[in-house]
């Protein structure tokens, strides 16, 4: 029942709940490893357009699949959570922000190129935008590094979607 709880029925990813519990231990475990930790807020893109266009149950599917690729290929040792309707994070202790970017980019190139079938229709490539942020550059709580993967997301879409943002560094090392 507990298991039930900390995960999302439709994905078997784990659930935001489960998010808020672990993530800040694994903050701390980084701090006092001095390692970095990587935190990466995943929006599909033109998702309302596929319901549209093939229905809620290939929407579905494509939830699925996506949720498959990212435990076929991120590490064990991430987590990972669907956060909401077609919004995920991924919490990847030890990789730094550049490596945590070639990981998501070669997933999206991944989910771009896979083919999904849904009731003998081919459904079209799909891509996705993130945005990134890293403890400790970007912040030390989760609460302020999904805020900051967020503004880098808002610009991920903004700038064409089907890519990669950095969450800017602030304090010292920005004039604004
Ligand atoms: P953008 O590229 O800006 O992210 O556009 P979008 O269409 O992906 O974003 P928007 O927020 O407008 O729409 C999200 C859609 O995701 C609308 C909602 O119906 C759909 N959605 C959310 N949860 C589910 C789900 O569990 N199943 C299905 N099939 N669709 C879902
Ligand atoms: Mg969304
Ligand atoms: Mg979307």
């Amino acid at each position: 029942l507990r298991e039930q709880a900390l995960r999302d029925a439709l994905t078997g990813l784990h659930n935001r709940r489960y998010l808020f519990e672990v993530a800040p231990g694994l903050i701390e475990l980084a701090r006092r490893h001095d390692h970095p930790l990587s935190v990466v807020l995943i929006d599909l893109d033109h998702f309302k357009a596929l319901n549209d266009s093939y229905g809620h149950a290939a929407g579905d599917a494509v939830l699925q699949r996506f949720a498959a690729l990212m435990l076929a290929n991120l590490r064990k040792s991430d987590v990972l959570c669907r956060y909401g309707g077609e919004e995920f994070v991924v919490v990847m202790p030890d990789l730094d922000i550049d490596s945590a970017a070639r990981t998501i980019q070669r997933l999206l190139e991944l989910y771009y190129a896979e083919e999904v079938e849904h009731r003998r229709r081919h459904l079209p490539p799909g891509t996705f935008s993130a945005g990134i942020a890293t403890f400790p550059s970007h912040g030390d709580r989760l609460e302020h590094l999904l805020g900051r993967a967020d503004k880098a997301l808002y610009r991920a879409k903004e700038s064409g979607r089907a890519r990669i943002e950095f969450a800017a560094l602030t304090g010292f090392a920005t004039l604004t």
